[in-house]
């Protein structure tokens, strides 16, 4: 009887327990996420594992099913956040804390991701042949004074296609095609490169403008060769014009579907949605918190004062797939004289 009552007493003692532990599949650099993981176990005595996973993270998790050790997703952009779900490698979580400091255009409305820091997508302006003011709405980017001025990245890259599903839920399919044929016939060349590539060619004389997330000036101003091209160029911050503001993407979290830990997986979301989280993580890259308690840095907030477009990500991402067909139905990718 003893040995019974003691087992029974062992096991109500280690069942919360678990495993004291929180694994976490990161798309982004461990070196941009360590702070938050020094601080979240300083906070809570939870172990972190991070595995670096940069490709074909949900793939990983399909196959690893119901075995997978991980608890938490990181990645970036509202396409991977929105894919994930739609795999069913995710789960709701719910809490009042994850609620009360994400708004809620930046969550799902089902609670299986929730925003932790947005990226303004803008135009990079050549300082010295775009005056300020010059650039106005996303809109106006077809306009034929931008005529063999702009430089992109390809329309196919899930940040294009963010803001081409952005322009559909303001504007409509249609208008949409027809301003994204004239942002085609005003390109300076076919778009190559990453955000960063358009800049340097800003630098070079080859564009006046180009669209790029905003935490790239971050990143160029901390190398030493690209801060030639990031000094260059000013951010303008155009909106649309039905008078929503800027359109914001956002780095992101989720818990995994299968997540072991689901407690300490819990206390780690909330944590990343804390305001000293949200502070610590916008300044490792150079990103806007989505908390509104929070500040970005100085730095950052130095680069423009902007109003963040309201509409829903959730929406914005069920037009990608409408978004990629436009791409292709334009040819966007394709030579900028060429007919599309
Ligand atoms: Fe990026």
């Amino acid at each position: 009887m003893r040995l019974t009552a003691l087992a029974v007493a062992l096991t109500a003692l280690s069942a919360p327990a678990l495993a004291d532990e929180v694994n976490i599949y990161s798309y982004r650099q461990p070196e941009l996420i360590q702070p938050l993981l020094d601080g979240f176990t300083e906070q809570t005595g939870i172990k972190t594992n991070v595995a670096f996973v940069d490709k074909g993270l949900v793939d990983r998790l399909k196959a690893e099913g119901a075995r997978s050790p991980a608890d938490i997703i990181l990645t970036v952009d509202i396409s991977r956040l929105s894919t994930a779900k739609e795999a069913g490698v995710t789960q709701s979580a719910e809490s009042e804390v994850l609620a009360g400091n994400v708004p809620e255009n930046l969550r799902d409305p089902d609670g299986h991701w929730f925003g932790l820091t947005t990226r303004a997508r803008i135009v990079y302006a050549a300082k010295d042949r775009v005056a300020p003011g010059e650039v106005t709405t996303y809109e106006d980017l077809a306009a034929p004074k931008w005529k063999g001025r702009i430089c992109t990245r390809s329309g196919t890259h899930v940040y294009t296609l963010g803001l081409i599903g952005a322009m559909i839920a303001h504007n409509g399919v249609e208008a949409t095609e027809t301003w994204l044929k004239g942002v085609k016939a005003n390109l300076a060349r076919a778009p190559e490169g990453n955000d960063r590539a358009q800049v340097k060619a800003i630098w070079a004389g080859e564009c006046d403008i180009s669209l790029g997330n905003t935490y790239y000036m971050g990143a160029m101003l901390d190398d030493p060769e690209q801060a030639e091209w990031a000094n260059a160029v000013r951010l303008d911050f155009p909106t649309f014009e039905d008078g929503a503001g800027t359109h914001v993407n956002i780095s992101g979290v989720a818990m995994t579907a299968s997540a072991p830990n689901r407690e300490q997986a819990l206390a780690f979301m909330e944590y990343l949605a804390s305001d000293v989280a949200q502070a610590i993580y916008a300044a490792e890259v150079s990103e806007y918190p989505v908390s509104p308690t929070a500040s970005a840095t100085v730095r950052v907030a130095g680069w423009g004062n902007f109003t963040a477009d309201t509409e829903s990500l959730a929406a914005i991402a069920a037009n990608r797939a409408e978004a990629l067909r436009l791409v292709e139905r334009v040819d966007f990718d394709g030579a900028p004289g060429s007919g599309g």
